[in-house]
């Protein structure tokens, strides 16, 4: 065992680092006055062009397999990429990439879907979430009714992320009601490409953090056979997938965000006086700050666990639980005492740490909640799926 980066990890985190400060970073004032202001946090056609600028490093695709242009990089690297790129929070997003699920796409549906994703000509969404089904996603009740060659789609989905963007949705609905109530709601539901000129609708919902998901709706959405992603009455498992995918990723941006922040308190406890000292000399001040450092680490441990996990082959869902349970509650801890550690500065809109403070209480909500987390942790350690500190 050996628990340092190799070299060429330690290349790519230098590379990222100063990628993030030298393009990103002199970018924060503006995001932060485009939000106050009511525009969209980076002006049109920046993103692309910083999309191109990560490309000339190198960065382009990063979990991408080669065949498709991308640098394939695996977990530990995306975890370590992830990790200084969230320290800042322009919204920033490496080009070269699509959801994990289009892969399963045919060769026509690769063609026409995954490929224009990867290469940026096409945006995507995936809908599973709908108003009355959230963590309880075999609750769902939007329904696909086969009408000739074509199935006919109805209902309603919410909180979509990239929905008001989006050219296509990935969109999970009910195709057989008796299997679907038979396997409860493991089977009898299929994951649909339904291209926005089908026929959907969306409309923008406003959220606590500066971008808003979108809820969608299909009035007699008709999408041809050969949109079917996958096999039919099998999307559910296509769902997990997608939503699996990302979890421990949430723990990655919590650790990279709580590193910035508790830099920022270090270095305001350092400068502010109160009562004749800095505030870095009341012992009130430092142990929010080593609470905070000791609970970093901790984090980044269980994000580099599971993402090592993945990258030998292993089942990590239980490990991407743990990662993302305790990697965004540490971000939410965090983020709340460098705000308290900054004072009324802390709570105003000319320092970031508010719009990360919006930001990070949404990583307790998606992508599966605490609640939901702490279910999955407990049920794989009771039914006796995991041990108790059978890693090692
Ligand atoms: C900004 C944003 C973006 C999102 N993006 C997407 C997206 O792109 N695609 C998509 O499909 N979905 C998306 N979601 C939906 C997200 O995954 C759900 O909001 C989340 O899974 C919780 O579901 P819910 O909101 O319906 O809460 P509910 O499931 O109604 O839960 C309400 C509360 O009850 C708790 N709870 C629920 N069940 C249990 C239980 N059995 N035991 C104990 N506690 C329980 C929950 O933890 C929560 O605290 C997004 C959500 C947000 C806010």
């Amino acid at each position: 065992m050996h628990l340092r980066l190799t070299d060429e990890q330690k290349m790519v985190q230098k590379t990222i680092r100063r990628f993030v400060e030298k393009e990103l970073i002199p970018l924060e004032n503006e995001v932060l006055r485009n939000e106050r202001e009511g525009r969209p946090s980076l002006p049109p056609g920046k993103l692309k062009e910083l999309q191109l600028k990560a490309k000339e490093a190198g960065f382009w695709g990063i979990n991408t397999p080669e065949e498709y242009g991308g640098a394939d990089l695996g977990q530990m690297m995306m975890a370590i990429v992830l990790m200084e790129v969230s320290k800042t929070f322009v919204p920033f997003s490496f080009g070269g990439s699509a959801d994990n699920i289009l892969y399963y796409g045919n060769e026509e549906q690769k063609q026409k879907y995954l490929i224009p994703t990867i290469n940026g000509e096409k945006k995507s969404c995936f809908a599973m979430t709908e108003p009355g089904a959230g963590s309880d996603t075999r609750n769902i009740k939007m329904t696909a009714v086969k009408d000739g060659n074509d199935w006919v789609l109805n209902g309603e989905k919410t909180f979509i992320t990239g929905g008001n963007e989006a050219d296509f949705v990935m969109v999970i609905a009910i195709t057989d009601k008796e299997r679907h109530q038979a396997t409860q709601g493991r089977e009898g539901v299929t994951c649909f490409i339904a291209d926005r000129d089908m026929g959907w609708k969306s409309e923008y919902i406003h959220t606590m953090g500066d971008w808003g998901p979108a809820g969608l709706v299909f009035d007699n959405v008709r999408v041809p056979e050969e949109n079917i992603l996958g096999e039919l009455h099998k999307g559910y498992n296509l769902g997990l997938e997608w939503i699996g995918f990302a979890r421990w990723i949430v723990g990655a941006r919590a650790v990279g965000s709580a590193e910035r922040l508790l830099q920022m308190a270090i270095d305001y406890s350092r400068e502010r006086i109160t009562f004749g000292k800095p505030i870095a000399e009341r012992q009130a001040i430092q142990w929010q700050i080593a609470d905070s450092a000791v609970e970093i680490e901790a984090a980044r441990w269980l994000v580099l666990n599971a993402a090592f996990t993945l990258d030998e082959g292993e089942d990590n869902r239980h490990l991407a639980s743990m990662a993302k349970l305790y990697g965004s509650n540490m971000g939410n801890r965090v983020v709340d005492r460098v705000l308290q550690i900054h004072g009324g500065m802390g709570y105003t809109k000319e320092l970031p740490i508010e719009r990360w403070y919006r930001e990070a209480r949404l990583w307790r909500i998606y992508d599966g909640t605490d609640e939901i987390q702490r279910m999955i942790i407990a049920r794989n350690l009771i039914k006796g799926h995991v041990k108790v500190g059978q890693n090692l």
